[in-house]
């Protein structure tokens, strides 16, 4: 018993995030960080929350720029995370705003990072809104990762928002549609699912 607690507290430890730098945007293919630490992506439609989630994750309250306008952060930024692992912060897809070669051309940014074989993708981190369910666009981002085996955690975000009837329900939906994936129930607002995701993403 004595054992497990200790134990516990030391992968705690080690999930911690000690250091979180920018390291740089890009915004074609050819500048993408290949090396080889593991990356974990944080995708999701615009305004779910993702930049406030990275925030949270690495208790840094200013590290990915929350979006002013939706859809306005249209570049790949990496971060060094503990000087060991990448957190990638892509695009927001969804955006209804935008010229259709736009929203195209993000696609096409979001898929070049997603699909690259170059690339040492540890976790993906599809972020859903709890309030909103998975959308038409989310299940098709959803679908297209799982056909490539991409090791997805799922996300239900905003779960602060809902009272307990709609989160029961919404809730159900979303882990039906993730199947096999794990779903984490995630707020910014109260912190909530903070050390659960941690210790889906984290490298060990
Ligand atoms: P992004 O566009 O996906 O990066 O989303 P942002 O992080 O900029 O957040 C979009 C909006 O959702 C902002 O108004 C945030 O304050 C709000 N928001 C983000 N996370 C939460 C959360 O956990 N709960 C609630 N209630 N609002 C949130």
């Amino acid at each position: 018993m004595r054992q497990c607690a200790i134990l516990s507290k030391i992968t705690l430890y080690f999930m911690q995030i000690k250091t979180a730098t920018f390291v740089r945007g890009v915004t074609d293919n050819e500048n993408l960080i290949r090396d080889d630490l593991p990356q974990i992506a944080f995708i999701g439609r615009s305004n779910v929350g993702k930049s406030s989630l990275i925030n949270t994750l690495t208790n840094n309250k200013s590290l990915a720029r929350k979006s002013a306008t939706a859809g306005r952060t249209q570049e790949i930024n990496f971060f060094l995370i503990n000087g060991s692992q990448y957190f990638v912060d892509l695009p927001g897809y969804g955006y209804a705003r935008g010229s259709m070669s736009q929203r195209d051309l993000i696609t096409e940014r979001i898929e070049g990072y997603l699909f690259n074989a170059d690339i040492a993708h540890h976790a993906v981190v599809l972020i859903i809104d709890a309030n909103v369910g998975m959308t038409e666009s989310d299940l098709s981002m959803f679908q297209e990762l799982a056909q490539h085996n991409a090791p997805v955690v799922i996300v239900a975000n905003k779960i602060d928002k809902l009272n307990q009837s709609d989160k029961q329900k919404n809730i159900t939906l979303i882990k039906q549609y993730a199947g096999q994936y794990p779903v984490v129930l995630f707020s910014s607002t109260k912190k909530t699912g903070v050390e659960e995701l941690l210790s889906h993403i984290m490298e060990a």
